[in-house]
């Protein structure tokens, strides 16, 4: 079994990143209004704070068992699936290769409740005061798995790497506050307003100057979020985000699409900024959940890419086009 836990966790975690989003999303799906991400320079330490649910004393070991989770009850619900997590994989995936901290208390409940885990043995379990919200500290990642830990690069790439993924994190809850510090300082704090307050938190002032609002409905979808004006064309693909019905996707069609309805606007080898959700049923949209694929097909694919071009469109020329 210990294999086992050691091979199935490379799928769920390889790098700092990963850790990273598999805490922010269990704080997502714990319903936390507010998340909070901290390291340290050396990446031997990440923090990931919520103030969700919290896990109930009875339930906290129970977390860290493969394939135990609360998010599923039937077979229906794989069909329409709200929550990011629901294999059960995360916690025990992570706490196999590393030494990791879990501190938790059920808003109701008198106290909190501790656990350490290291290399999936616990070496701690006991009562605590802690506030609502759970808390996980990941420490010393792969160090029981040197050969993991040699794919990982420098911790200024590894950095980089967090850096982006919880923005796209906040960018896909934008009315979750979320923040990030790094070796004690704070690399952006999202107001949880919206998404013209997250984009402007971590894209900056200027940036969130030059973007126009999109916002329409059509082909039994909506896309809403922001594209940038034709001046803010960049040379590269950075600030290009897609979500679809809440998750970061990567696809080659919708994307395709906003280049499209920038045209001419758009000087050869320059690429246009966006921030982009689209909503439609869940029905109609197959989102592949394999934690590290992020592809996405669509029933009526013509239709909603037609919807796409033409909404951005309209959104950089002030008309229907
Ligand atoms: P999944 O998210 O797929 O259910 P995880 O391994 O990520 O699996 O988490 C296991 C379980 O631990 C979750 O189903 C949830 O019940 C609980 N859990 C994990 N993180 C949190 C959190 N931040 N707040 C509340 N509950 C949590
Ligand atoms: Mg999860």
């Amino acid at each position: 079994p210990e294999t086992v836990g050691l091979v199935a966790a490379g799928e769920v975690v390889d790098r700092p990143a990963s850790v990273v989003k598999e805490l922010v999303e269990n704080a997502f799906d714990a319903g936390a209004s507010c998340v909070e991400v901290v390291v340290d320079k050396e990446l031997k330490s990440i923090t990931v704070r919520d103030n969700g649910c919290g896990i109930a004393e009875a339930d906290v070991l129970l977390a860290f068992e493969r394939h135990a989770t609360s998010k599923i009850t039937c077979g229906a619900d794989l069909e329409r699936i709200t929550t990011f997590g629901f294999r059960g994989e995360a916690l025990p995936s992570i706490a196999a290769v590393a030494r990791v901290e879990l501190k938790t208390r059920v808003a109701d409940a008198v106290g909190g409740t501790l656990v350490r885990i290291e290399g999936g043995q616990v070496v701690d379990f006991r009562p605590v005061g802690a506030p609502p919200g759970t808390t996980v500290t990941v420490r010393d990642l792969f160090y029981n798995t040197p050969a993991r830990r040699k794919f990982l690069s420098s911790p200024r790439v590894e950095l980089g790497r967090v850096t982006e993924m919880t923005g796209r994190l906040a960018l896909g809850r934008p009315d979750v506050a979320v923040r990030l510090e790094s070796g004690g300082r704070e690399l952006f704090r999202t107001p949880g307003t919206g998404l013209a307050g997250a984009v402007r938190a971590i894209y900056g002032e200027a940036v969130a100057a030059a973007l126009v609002p999109v916002e329409a409905e059509g082909a039994g979808a909506r896309l809403t979020g922001f594209v940038g004006r034709p001046e803010l064309v960049r040379t590269t693909r950075r600030g290009q985000t897609w979500f679809v019905n809440g998750r970061y996707v990567k696809h080659g069609g919708l994307t395709a699409a906003v280049y499209e309805a920038y045209g001419t606007l758009l000087p050869a080898g320059k690429h246009p900024f966006f921030v982009l959700h689209l909503t439609l049923d869940p029905g109609f949209v197959d989102v592949n959940v394999h934690p590290q694929k992020l592809t996405v097909r669509f029933d009526q694919e013509r239709e909603v890419l037609a919807f796409a071009r033409g909404a951005v469109k309209k959104a950089l020329f002030g008309r229907a086009v």
